[in-house]
């Protein structure tokens, strides 16, 4: 990991080497953590951050699922994150705002523990290496909505995606899709999936796996685009034999799959690459619809 200098840290500034926690940290020991993923571009002039209050949301959102009480507003967290990143002076990053109880005393409940807050920014060129990666079919499921609060963003349940993509990585994949707990296509280990069938393109619907913020975003780009976008339930054998297929997610923005398992998808991709290149500029704040998803630094 490429290191920026400063780490915000319960509202104020550290340097990253001393931002360390104990090691009978709660969430250490019980997973119990919320957490987002924000992206900033550079532009001529600063940085550019997409999509900023929707991510400060989702992470209030995480947080009071996990009974977390933070003594800051939401409009302040987001400063924060500018504030956080215009002090590393670095535009070109992946910004990791954590929380996540800290230590206190032993045992499931965290209710003693005290919150800890940080933000951090990371350096992040091309989290996927190749252009057309292949994904392996996980041996686990995703943990199913009855066992957790899958339309979140808790550490703990990111053991699943750890074991889906470490199988995957050690067969020689770039990434893992897993099934829901009733074997349908539910995700990738970090990224929504889409498919592309004789021009329409399918998204399982978000009852089993995270509603991404980059998803929501391309539902609406579809639309001016005239794309018919459909969410429904898919199968492994579907999924495998589409014209197209593609992961969403704030680090791998819109990502060509080329290979799912042994099945090769077909490497021309009309709509994903038109989708692709109009998010690109979307993000970039070049499209004036879009410019109040893009917050400058
Ligand atoms: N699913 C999972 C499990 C994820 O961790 C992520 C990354 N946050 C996504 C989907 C994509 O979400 P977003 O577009 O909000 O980054």
């Amino acid at each position: 990991m490429k290191e920026t200098k400063y780490i915000w840290k319960n509202g104020v500034f550290i340097p990253w080497k001393k931002a360390v926690t104990h090691v009978l940290t709660h969430a250490l020991n019980y997973g119990t953590g919320i957490f987002e993923g924000l992206r900033c571009y550079p532009s001529a002039k600063g940085g550019l951050i997409f999509r900023l209050n929707d991510h400060v949301k989702r992470f209030f959102h995480s947080g009071k699922l996990l009974g977390m009480n933070f003594n800051f507003s939401q409009r302040q967290f987001a400063q924060a994150i500018k504030r956080t990143v215009v002090k590393n002076n670095v535009f070109d990053v992946y910004i990791r705002p954590l929380g996540f109880y800290g230590y206190q005393k032993i045992g499931p409940n965290p209710a003693d523990s005290p919150v800890e807050i940080i933000i951090a920014c990371i350096p992040l060129k091309d989290y996927l290496k190749s252009d057309f990666i292949k994904v392996k079919l996980a041996s686990i499921r995703r943990i199913p909505p009855s066992s957790a609060f899958t339309n979140s963003k808790m550490t703990g349940m990111y053991y699943n995606s750890a074991l889906a993509s470490m199988e995957a990585w050690k067969s020689g994949f770039d990434e893992a899709i897993v099934l829901d707990e009733n074997g349908y296509v539910a995700e990738g280990a970090a990224e929504n999936i889409f498919m592309v069938k004789k021009g329409i393109v399918f998204t399982p619907p978000a009852d089993n796996v995270l509603g991404g913020i980059t998803r929501g975003t391309l539902f609406e780009l579809f639309k001016d685009l005239g794309i018919k976008c459909v969410q429904k339930r898919i199968t492994i054998k579907e999924l495998s034999s589409a014209d197209e297929a593609f992961f969403t997610g704030t680090a791998v923005e819109v990502h060509f799959i080329g290979w799912i398992g042994a099945k090769k998808i077909k490497k021309d991709n009309p709509v994903t690459r038109k989708i692709a290149q109009y998010y690109g500029k979307v993000m970039r704040g070049k499209i004036p619809k879009y410019k109040r998803w893009v917050t400058r630094v």
